[in-house]
């Protein structure tokens, strides 16, 4: 497991019917360090999406939406170009993701990012 993964292990799991990113109606929960990566018992978020191709978990899946537990929130970034772990993880931008206690707020502000997301 990489130190990016390690990081992440001690996230907290975020639970919601909408979706942590933009606020749209949550269908999956995104394991933030893949199962094929030793993540099973390591957090998960609750996203968009339907499977792991569309959505914010689409995003999630293909390189283009990250999460940082940066050891009191998760941070998140968009990467609408595509790119590996350790670039996100070197680039500027990362913002604090709103708390599930929330949720009218981030169906608010979060719609706007999902657009910033998929422009
Ligand atoms: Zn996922
Ligand atoms: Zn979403």
């Amino acid at each position: 497991m990489s130190r990016y993964d390690e990081q992440n292990m001690l996230g907290k799991t975020i639970r919601s019917d909408r979706c942590v990113f933009c606020g749209r109606p949550s269908y999956e929960q995104h394991h933030v360090v893949p199962r094929a990566r030793g993540g099973t018992e390591g957090p998960t978020v609750a996203v968009c999406g339907w499977g792991n191709a569309s959505g914010c978990h689409g995003l999630l899946h293909s390189g283009r939406l990250w999460l940082r537990w940066d050891g009191t929130h998760w941070l998140w970034l968009a990467t609408p170009d595509g790119c590996s772990i350790e670039e996100a993880w070197s680039r500027e931008g990362w913002k604090p993701l709103l708390s599930t206690a929330e949720t009218v707020e981030l169906v608010t502000y979060g719609r706007g990012r999902h657009e910033l997301d998929t422009r």
